[in-house]
């Protein structure tokens, strides 16, 4: 029987209804409350994509009023008019905030994220909570007691992870903006597998405060947008030292008198060579070279450079990440938060009942990698060597940024992979992050930005890694990127 709905090359949910520009909301204030119930409706409608796990209609509700409200007493709230998601493993206070796993399902947290509260305070609506991999522990938002998050671009195909929910909440629509987690990727890869923008801000720039912490020497608060314009937008309210985050930097943040505008000069562009291996899906590399050549007749310098440890990064990562996730997750022993073991009539068995059956199989074996990589014996074979080759790719960026502004890589080898496909085999899904987890050892900013769609029409994400606290002249680039994508610049 042949459909009744006809066949089409744009993603079916272009079709739907549009979220007005935050721009026009913010100029008709009285439609700010239409948009956040449509928000909610479509939320709710497209529920089989699994993006939101918590809907915040009556918070949501009460901003939209303090908003309006503010806005007719002339009050700047630079971000009025956005609608926001949150990817759950950030806190609102009054809350649920489940990292996606069954130890916290019924958690509430007493408090809000800094990064949250100053969006909130510059008008932003939080609309509700998105669905992740448990912890932050995945590249696919499989890993999660709620239901595998889909693509809207294909919906047999991962969001991409650990941020899925968050980035599905901005590529199908429903929201403007969201925030999410990146230690290794999760924010890039998911903006890169459903074609929209994501940031990963400089280690410390956005307070980790209300952030439940997976890798904090490697944990970093990033955001989605559809444009590099849009996540300045957001950047320039979440950032700054913050108290309540000793780890925060004091950097203020990007300058909000400077209009954000197209960059002036030219670049030296660098090209990592490691980063276009063996592995690299051939209409990715194509794309991401194309654009490479658009940026040289645009005036840009091309330099090719060498990050020679990338090779090390993934093991160093997975043995850090691991390790910092080991002694994070502790907390979580049916005491003090959430889950508690029925079974359990001792003390011993509520903590392994409580954890055996609270944390799902991926949790459990990144704590046992961790472990082990920090047990005696193994310390200094693993963990301190990964620290000190951790040191050796931090050299590999501070050496390419005395030559080149900028570098612009691949965000994934490859487009999204179909539901399943990897689940089975943990060390191929680990190897998504390889283009990514560079940039977290190294503390730096990162981007991604779509630049088009590979020959199954699949996006394709182009990531653009800047020396410390360089996010101004990345999401410039970025804009200038889009502004080549769609063939408007000048
Ligand atoms: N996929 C990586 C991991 O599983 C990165 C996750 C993240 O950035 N939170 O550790």
């Amino acid at each position: 029987m042949s459909s009744p709905i006809p066949k089409q090359n744009l993603p079916w949910w272009l079709y739907l209804k549009m979220l007005p520009s935050p721009k026009n909301l913010r100029n008709h204030p009285d439609l700010i409350l239409e948009a956040v119930e449509q928000a909610l409706v479509r939320a709710r409608d497209l529920e089989s994509l699994h993006a939101f796990v918590t809907l915040l209609d009556e918070r949501a509700h009460r901003q939209t009023a303090a908003v309006r409200d503010g806005l007719r007493r002339g009050e700047p709230l630079p971000l009025a008019g956005w609608l926001l998601a949150v990817k759950d493993n950030i806190a609102i206070q009054d809350v649920r905030l489940t990292c996606a796993s069954k130890i916290l399902e019924n958690f509430t947290s007493r408090f809000t994220a800094t990064a949250v509260e100053r969006l909130e305070a510059a008008g932003a609506i939080v609309i509700g909570k998105t669905n992740l991999d448990e912890f932050a522990m995945g590249s696919s938002s499989e890993n999660t007691i709620f239901g595998a998050v889909r693509n809207p671009v294909a919906p047999d195909r991962v969001a991409g992870g650990s941020s899925g929910g968050s980035a599905v909440a901005v590529a199908a629509d429903i929201v403007h903006g969201s925030l999410g987690s990146d230690t290794g990727g999760s924010v890039r890869l998911p903006a890169s597998f459903c074609g929209v923008c994501g940031l990963k801000p400089t280690y410390g720039r956005v307070s980790r405060y209300g952030l439940v912490a997976y890798g904090s020497s490697l944990d970093q608060i990033g955001a989605f947008a559809h444009t590099s314009q849009g996540l300045f937008d957001l950047l320039r309210v979440m950032a700054g030292r913050d108290a309540r985050d000793s780890s925060s930097a004091h950097e203020p943040p990007p300058d909000s008198r400077n209009q954000f505008s197209a960059i002036k000069h030219s670049l030296r562009i660098g090209i990592p060579e490691e980063y276009y291996a063996h592995g690299l899906s051939a209409d990715v590399e194509t794309a991401v070279r194309s654009m490479i050549s658009k940026l040289e007749r645009h005036g840009h310098s091309i330099v090719s450079v060498s990050l020679p440890h990338t090779k090390y990064a993934i093991p160093v990562y997975y043995i850090l990440a691991t390790a910092e996730a080991s002694s994070h997750l502790a907390r979580f022993d049916g005491a003090r938060y959430g889950f508690r073991s029925e079974q359990a009539t001792e003390l011993t068995d509520v903590y392994e009942l409580t954890r055996g059956e609270g944390f799902g199989l991926e949790v459990q074996r990144r704590i046992m990698m961790g472990t082990f990589v920090l047990s005696a014996g193994y310390f200094d074979a693993y963990y301190r060597k990964a620290q000190q080759v951790r040191r050796r790719l931090l050299e590999d960026f501070s050496r390419a940024f005395s030559k080149v502004d900028v570098l612009l890589t691949p965000t994934s080898p490859t487009t999204t992979f179909r539901l399943g496909e990897k689940l089975d085999d943990p060390l191929t899904m680990y190897l998504s992050d390889v283009l990514t987890v560079p940039a977290n050892l190294a503390g730096i900013p990162a981007l991604s930005v779509p630049i088009g769609n590979d020959s199954q029409g699949l996006p394709i994400g182009l990531q653009i890694i800047g020396p410390h606290f360089a996010e101004t002249m990345i999401l410039q680039l970025g804009t200038e990127v889009e502004g080549l994508r769609d063939g408007v610049s000048s």
